[in-house]
């Protein structure tokens, strides 16, 4: 079988609304979404993005957000806004209006999935890495989805597109079981069992960047020992220390391909909460940028901006995306490098040593969503 993938560019060619990228969503939504399957009257409908940080600021704008949640409310649905906590909730909500998701901007109630404290979560099974997947509660009670996604690079997935933002955005970060904690749902995805973050000592500066960052305060630096000090009882595994960290002292578990593996399973184990038909998926190529959205800060755009893709198959139009991306030149002045570029490697494989397939692949051979796909463009008007 082969899934449709529809496709709005990002250019307005001519001045005019319709032309606009808000004009050609609405247009999106109101031709080609299918609403009228995926949104029953007066239901619930979550409305899945990510906030982002303090510095990383280029998620999903909230213009283009208030579109897609004004098109289910028009379909009948009852939309809300939501991601997963990644830093303490109540400064998590603060982060999202910060960067303009706000129940006045998108037109709906702007919610924590997993409650304040990341901890409001439903089990569900996936297996072979993972005893369960801890859902987010409202998107495991939701029986609708829409599920926004800001494409981007990823140091650990390669590429971070809807099956990702399945895999990480509908879980919790930890679990109240203190013995799973760094083994399932988020934490669980970076560390893979092989145990948790170190701080090795290595070249450490003591520029404390890490305390700084870490989203739990989990870190501690201890002036007399000259260490720096994790609480394993905060520490979720997020690994942001190990990222930002600018010597290499803070280290995490390497888990190669299995942190790909892991997201392929909580993105089966968050899709077997819904009925097929009762899910859509739009990637926004805009901002391609090299990392990911809960990073301390954003780099400047690795290709140009592609528009919007939209399906209701998570692989067909992740791997449409990848295809885009792939197949783009570097932004001057980016991460991304003509030398990278004559050297054969695209954005992902030059900055992140992957392509980023891996999870969107094995996702389809675990649930027989599509690797084939056909793209309808719907143009200017
Ligand atoms: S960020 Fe790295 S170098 Fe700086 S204090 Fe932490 S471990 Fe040391
Ligand atoms: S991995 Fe690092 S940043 Fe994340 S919670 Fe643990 S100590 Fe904090």
């Amino acid at each position: 079988m082969t899934a449709t993938v529809y496709h709005m560019d990002a250019r307005a060619k001519r001045w005019s609304h319709v032309d606009s990228l808000p004009g050609k969503l609405e247009r999106l939504l109101a031709e080609k979404a299918n609403l009228k399957s995926v949104v029953k009257k007066g239901e619930p409908v979550a409305v899945k993005m990510h906030f982002g940080s303090q510095g990383a600021y280029m998620i999903i704008r909230p213009a283009l957000v208030r579109r897609v949640v004004d098109a289910v409310r028009a379909a009948g649905g009852k939309p809300f806004v939501c991601d997963t906590v990644r830093i303490k909730g109540v400064d998590y909500l603060d982060v999202a209006a910060a960067n303009g998701i706000t129940p006045q901007s998108v037109n709906a109630p702007v919610v924590l999935a997993d409650g304040l404290f990341g901890m409001d979560y439903v089990k569900v099974e996936a297996g072979p890495l993972m005893p369960f997947v801890p859902v987010a509660s409202a998107i495991h009670d939701a029986p609708a989805m829409v599920v926004l996604t800001h494409c981007k690079g990823h140091v650990q997935a390669g590429y971070a597109g809807a099956v990702k933002n399945l895999a990480m955005g509908c879980v919790s970060g930890t679990v109240r079981e203190k013995d799973l904690r760094g083994k399932v749902g988020r934490g669980g995805m970076h560390t893979m069992h092989k145990g948790q973050i170190r701080w090795t000592g290595e070249g450490c500066t003591f520029c404390n960047e890490c305390v700084e960052a870490c989203p739990l305060e989990a870190l501690t630096c201890d002036e007399g020992k000259k260490a720096i000090v994790i609480d394993a009882q905060k520490c979720w595994s997020c690994c942001r220390c190990a990222r930002i960290c600018p010597t290499g002292a803070m280290k995490a578990p390497d888990v190669g391909e299995k942190f790909q593996d892991a997201l392929s399973e909580c993105a089966k184990g968050v899709l077997s909460t819904f009925e097929k038909e009762r899910l859509l998926f739009l990637n926004f190529l805009l901002d391609i940028q090299p990392e990911c959205d809960c990073m301390p800060a954003a780099d400047v755009p690795v290709v140009q901006d592609m528009g919007i893709l939209m399906s209701q198959d998570p692989c067909a139009v992740d791997l449409a995306t990848c295809d885009l991306i792939e197949a783009a030149d570097p932004l001057p002045g980016s991460a991304y490098t003509a030398e990278h570029r004559k050297a054969g490697l695209s954005a992902w494989e030059a900055l992140h040593g992957r392509t980023g397939r891996r999870h969107v692949e094995l996702l389809a051979d675990f649930t027989g969503y599509e690797k084939a796909y056909e793209v309808v463009k719907l143009g200017n008007s």
